[in-house]
């Protein structure tokens, strides 16, 4: 990795104490290409802008795939990511569906670790906060014309957050719009899903809720997740999940909760779960608790 330092670090002017979701940058992103099929070039430099042709083919036909992960300090200071290999696991099944290259495991490792040494002073160390980390790939391919490009670019950029939701999330099941089926994208990181995902959560703010609760598409009656996570209810002695059916995201959290859970005794089911159980469960008092990963 070539790797250009700022002259200009922006440490100073970040107050940790109050830090908003997604605003706030670390000096540096890590960028390589992918060019002649093979990933190249890659290099550290101070962040900020880069150039696009106007007909960049990821604007518009929607080539462009991301991951969000965290990185935190142990109690000695030392970063440490929660389970990067997955995330790069999941962008590589995003990569497959939009039929983009995969990512190499030994380059994304070396990125992350790089750049997280060299911003290290950036991860806050204050409760419910860390260094958020958005790797991202789209194309690069300068013509018209819908097919897959031959060359992308890869990106990785970190900044503190405090946490996403710092309140309970009022839900709004949605009987009109879809977010994904079987057999579409729902399962890939892939940014056309949360383009589709805006008119309805402005409807549902609209209406007074935070987020919009996915229904299936066939029938609006089972489960899905919300469209920033995914979602388990506590019903009875039970924790409950809908199982992942290839329109559902496969959340790293959700697959981590769920081993913790049993871990700890719990009785964890995936499987269907109708907004009609929920209900039920509500009105007979069996509901204890639901909660979003
Ligand atoms: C990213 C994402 C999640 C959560 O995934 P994690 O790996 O747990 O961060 C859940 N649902 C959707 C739609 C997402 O985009």
């Amino acid at each position: 990795i070539a790797i250009e330092l700022t002259k200009h670090s922006n440490l100073s002017t970040v107050d940790f104490n109050n830090i908003p979701f997604g605003r706030v940058f670390s000096d540096h992103m890590y960028l390589a290409d992918f060019v002649n099929g093979e990933w190249i070039n890659p290099r550290i430099i101070p962040f900020g802008p880069f150039t696009l042709h106007p007909a960049n083919l990821a604007l518009h036909y929607g080539q462009s795939i991301f991951e969000g992960m965290k990185a935190s300090k142990q109690m000695d200071g030392r970063p440490v990511l929660l389970r990067p290999e997955l995330h790069l696991d999941r962008l590589n099944a995003s990569a497959v569906r939009m039929c983009m290259p995969e990512f190499p495991e030994d380059m994304f490792m070396d990125a992350l670790n790089t750049l997280i040494s060299i911003d290290k002073d950036w991860i806050p160390t204050v409760e419910g906060s860390a260094l958020y980390i958005r790797p991202y790939m789209f194309a690069t391919g300068e013509f018209i014309g819908v097919q897959a490009s031959n060359t992308y670019r890869m990106v990785i950029f970190t900044g503190p957050v405090g946490p996403y939701y710092n309140k309970p999330v009022r839900l709004l099941a949605e009987e009109k719009y879809v977010r994904a089926a079987p057999g579409g994208v729902g399962e890939a990181k892939t940014c056309g899903n949360y383009a589709a995902s805006l008119l309805p959560a402005k409807i549902a703010k609209e209406k007074g809720f935070d987020q919009v609760l996915w229904l299936d598409a066939y029938e609006f009656k089972y489960i899905q997740e919300v469209g920033t996570m995914n979602i388990f209810f506590v019903i009875g002695d039970k924790i409950i999940t809908p199982a992942t059916d290839g329109a559902i995201l496969k959340g790293i959290t959700r697959a981590s909760i769920i081993e913790l859970l049993k871990d700890e005794g719990y009785e964890v089911e995936e499987r269907k779960i109708s907004i009609d159980e929920v209900v039920e469960a509500f009105r007979n008092g069996t509901l204890k608790e639901a909660f979003g990963t």
